[in-house]
């Protein structure tokens, strides 16, 4: 007997605009009664009837996401009068470059360090190392395209001053 009573509800928007949901209802698929505060919070920032106007300018298979960056951006503008969801953004793009500049530091400790320890037998060749060592200031970068097995790394990693 009370089976059908969920399925008579209306909308969320239209129970809170206190109008009659008709079957086709632009809000209806999008604004569940169960979910009555979604609806408020698009309609205090937006307007229903710029949510409208939006719903119809939108295919509608876009229609879902639309509604549920409008709701996103709705409730950020709502916690956040100044800055709204560009608030979260920043922060996010802040976090971005943070990390960013990290994995940049990190990348250029790893090949310092690959090019240090990338022979690690070495000490048993001195005599190539003085080759290298005679040749000039690129014995760093000379080091890595060569295959006279010798490092111009000390056993610590660290590149070696003149002899
Ligand atoms: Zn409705």
């Amino acid at each position: 007997m009370a089976s059908s009573s969920y399925s008579n509800s209306p909308c969320a928007a239209c129970k809170f605009l206190r109008r009659k949901c008709m079957p086709d209802c632009l809000f209806a698929p999008y604004f569940p009664p169960e979910e009555p505060q979604k609806f408020v919070n698009v309609h205090k920032i937006f307007g229903a009837s710029n949510v409208s106007k939006i719903l119809n300018e939108v295919q509608p298979y876009q229609r879902e996401d639309t509604v549920n960056s409008l709701a996103y951006e709705a409730e950020a503008r709502i916690k956040d009068p100044v800055y709204g969801c560009v608030g979260a953004i920043s922060v996010l793009q802040r976090q971005v470059l943070k990390l960013q500049k990290e994995l940049d530091a990190t990348n250029v400790d790893l090949i310092r360090y690959n090019t240090c320890n990338e022979m690690p037998n070495s000490s048993n060749h001195h005599e190539g190392r003085s080759k290298i060592i005679n040749d000039d200031d690129d014995l760093y970068y000379a080091s890595s395209s060569t295959n006279w097995n010798n490092n111009p790394c000390d056993e610590n990693g660290y590149p070696r001053g003149d002899i």
